[in-house]
């Protein structure tokens, strides 16, 4: 029985949101439901990214803003969990009086028994890894409310090392999870009523290949695909090194996998990439791409850009607006670099004037535009097939996603939810399209 209330703010990846995800089930067993109003909350918990420049400085000033919450009398819990928990550890408790908690990415099973030491006053910081035997039994099967697309995590942490990137010092080395759990947590959701499954995990493409007995990535999505019940498979995130010839053929002969990837660039130089430690090249890059569209068609790609890093000269920046042109991203994130402390980068210098990166990225942007805009507005008059996941934006419509990824909205009973459904697209927005059931 929920006798409390729980206020989480996520920052960052999906790793985050799905470590979100099993703290509300983890803590629903000592009775705490979701709260949308810190205001009313018992116990405040703020789960960070470290990822971009000035993570820690905005931990401090949220905590000092979601302070005036603490009440007096009412003993209530404030927590910081994620990649800055991590980073910072002990630090935080010392320089923050009113933080009870700090629990680091490799400590999550923890926070019951620190919540509970919480409520009676005890103030803790959890931040060291663990060893990789103890981490295979902690991978986690998320309980929560059923739903019809869901994350299942298949591996976790980074062995790249990419030059400007935390990562690997936060969430700690990579390690895969054994097949069998993975495969009976989705037979288990699949039993559950989920329809869709995201495979997720730092860089999916490398899971299994360092463990013996294990399938590799490929391998494996063609045993969830043969869970029946999972209709869709999604995976994220992919490193373009590691996208293997075998998993370019899943996108041929495996139905299930949907039409759309994930696929950072960060950048269309080699002097870049190099720079950036990211293991190919443009070309291999681009090579791969094609491979994709090819066996494929009709495949949109995401990604990642990273404008202005420590010696972008112009033609590097114009070798990633070429390289846009060719790939064309349906989306694309695209972000200004910014330092990490403890990275290699953090080391280059780095002379380009700030202006001339914002100018880098608003062309870049405006360029990102036109192309979703190119993207979508084909699909018009044409039918996409859709999961439907919820209610529409606006009264008598229901919404879900289409293979490419894509948000649809049209009119429709709320019975459809939990089906896939055909549906022509009359309008495209540039988050969104519009449509009417065939
Ligand atoms: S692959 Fe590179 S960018 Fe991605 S998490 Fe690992 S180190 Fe970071």
């Amino acid at each position: 029985m929920f006798t409390k209330l729980l206020y989480i703010e996520t920052f960052g990846c999906q790793m985050n949101v799905n470590d979100s995800e099993r703290i509300v089930s983890m803590l629903a067993d000592l009775g705490y439901a979701p709260t949308n109003e810190a205001a009313v909350a018992d116990m405040i918990l703020l789960n960070t990214c470290s990822v971009r420049g000035g993570a820690e400085e905005k931990v401090y000033n949220r905590l000092a803003n979601l302070r005036i919450y603490k009440r007096d009398g009412k003993q209530q819990i404030i927590a910081v969990g994620g990649c800055v928990a991590q980073q910072e550890g002990e630090e935080l408790l010392r320089k923050l009086p009113y933080l009870d908690l700090v629990i680091g990415t490799h400590n999550l099973h923890l926070l019951p028994d620190m919540v509970r030491g919480a409520e009676r006053g005890e103030r803790r910081s959890e931040t060291s890894f663990i060893d990789n035997d103890q981490r295979l039994d902690l991978f986690p099967s998320i309980k929560g409310e059923s739903r019809l697309s869901r994350f299942v995590t298949v591996m976790q942490g980074c062995d790249n090392f990419c030059s400007y990137c935390i990562v690997p010092f936060v969430r700690g080395r990579e390690i895969s999870r054994r097949s069998a759990d993975i495969l009976t947590e989705v037979a288990q959701l699949a039993y559950e009523g989920v329809r869709e499954v995201i495979l997720l995990g730092q860089n999916v493409n490398s899971y299994g290949l360092k463990t013996v007995g294990e399938p590799t990535f490929p391998e494996l999505i063609r045993q969830v695909a043969e869970i029946s019940g999972i209709d869709r498979i999604r995976f994220t995130t992919s490193h373009p090194k590691d996208m293997s010839d075998e998993l370019i053929a899943c996108f041929g002969d495996v139905p299930k996998l949907a039409g759309q990837i994930h696929l950072p660039a960060q950048s269309g130089s080699d002097a870049v990439l190099k720079l950036m430690g990211r293991g190919y090249t443009r070309d291999s890059y681009l090579d791969k791409v094609a491979k994709l569209k090819s066996v494929r068609p009709g495949i949109v790609f995401t990604g990642d850009i990273i404008v202005g890093f420590p010696g972008e000269t112009d033609d590097d920046f114009e070798a990633t607006l070429s390289l846009m042109e060719e790939v064309r991203y349906i989306d694309l994130f695209s972000f200004v670099y910014s330092p990490r402390p403890g990275t290699k980068a953090a080391e280059l210098h780095d002379d380009l004037p700030k202006k001339v990166k914002m100018a880098r990225l608003d062309r870049l942007m405006e360029l990102q535009r036109r192309h979703t805009r190119d993207i979508c507005q084909p699909y018009i008059g044409s039918v996409v097939n859709v999961l439907v996941e919820g209610e529409g934006k606006l009264p008598g419509q229901i919404s879900g996603k289409a293979d490419i990824g894509r948000i649809v909205n049209f009119s429709g009973d709320s019975a459809l939810i939990g089906s896939f459904v055909d549906v022509r697209i009359t309008k495209a927005y540039p988050n969104s399209l519009l449509g009417e059931r065939v």
